[in-house]
């Protein structure tokens, strides 16, 4: 995946507040672990690790695993998402069934077809159809302050960015045909805006509208081969991904993915941070297969690697203080 991952940012100082979940006295900058697609039987197994470590990091949401429809037991999704918010962990939006009544995954560049195809029936698998099923689990722990479903969004398949002062678009995110070798140049240019692509970012400016602030990630942190039967096996190693950071914080390269055009990476809002994406699925030992044994401990390495070298953990919803 080291071909759609991209470095971003300078290190800068932040004032600590007594109130994080961190312990560094001060920092070089912020870290934000951000993690997608679950809640499912995974994230279990990454909240013990995140509580052993007394780390606080951001989940967006898919509610059909509540419903047992996203390839997990529900029971399990239930029991993941009640534990995200007792434990005081951020969740956001990242739509009901991460657009899967719509898409096609074509390879091989991972590449998504045909995800958007309406605005406004596409925005209902954000609001009622998301938020509703959580609604029904979290019961009274649903107007808990680290239930940022109505505050945060994160778009399936799609790195756009809405925050005050910052917008970022990707308009060859994912394309409406196969046809990929006519909308995206050899040097990974998109000269034309995919529908699909133009429908996300529409719902992006939606959002905006709405005050609802949309994350995308700087640096991917996921399987280094998809083409091999357990892709969890293939996770990045922690050395090379804090290389990776490293250089997002000292470099002034600030090219997030290869359909998103390079942006001044210094300027605020994002000047001292790196979000880091990475996906609750690969920390488990079935379904996608065998992460847990092998990537809890990566995940423990990374969090001890990231406070040696003086980055302070951080969760969203401190992003813009
Ligand atoms: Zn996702």
């Amino acid at each position: 995946m080291k071909s759609l991952l991209t470095k971003m940012f300078i290190a800068t100082t932040i004032l600590w507040s007594a109130t994080s979940v961190a312990t560094e006295a001060s920092t070089k900058g912020r870290v934000f672990l951000t993690f997608d697609d679950g809640p499912i039987n995974a994230t279990l197994g990454v909240l013990d690790q995140l509580k052993s470590e007394n780390v606080k990091a951001t989940f967006f949401i898919n509610a059909h695993h509540l419903h047992g429809t996203g390839g997990e037991a529900a029971s399990h999704a239930t029991e993941a998402l009640q534990r995200l918010i007792a434990d005081g962990h951020i969740i956001g939006n990242h739509s009901y069934d991460h657009m899967a009544h719509n898409n096609r995954p074509f390879d091989p560049e991972r590449i998504i077809v045909g995800s958007y195809k309406q605005v406004d029936e596409e925005l209902s698998y954000f609001e009622a159809k998301n938020k509703g099923p959580i609604k029904e689990v979290l019961g009274e722990g649903y107007n808990r302050s680290n239930n940022q479903i109505n505050q945060m969004a994160r778009l399936p398949y799609t790195n756009n960015w809405r925050l005050p002062g910052l917008t970022i678009d990707c308009p060859c995110c994912t394309l409406d045909k196969i046809d990929i070798v006519k909308v995206v140049s050899p040097t990974g240019a998109c000269p034309v805006k995919t529908k699909s692509s133009t429908n996300a970012i529409k719902l992006s400016d939606h959002f905006a509208d709405n005050d609802v602030r949309v994350f995308g990630w700087d640096i991917h942190w996921g399987p280094t081969n998809w083409a091999v039967k357990n892709v969890s096996e293939t996770l990045q190693d922690v050395e090379e991904l804090i290389e990776d950071i490293d250089a997002a914080f000292a470099d002034k390269s600030c090219a997030t993915e290869k359909f998103i055009p390079i942006i001044n990476c210094q300027a605020p809002p994002r000047n001292g941070k790196v979000i880091v994406l990475t996906h609750d699925f690969l920390f488990e030992n079935s379904y996608r297969g065998n992460g847990k044994d092998v990537n809890l401990p990566k995940l423990s390495l990374l969090i001890e690697r990231l406070r040696e070298k003086g980055y302070m953990l951080d969760t969203l919803d401190n992003y813009l203080n």
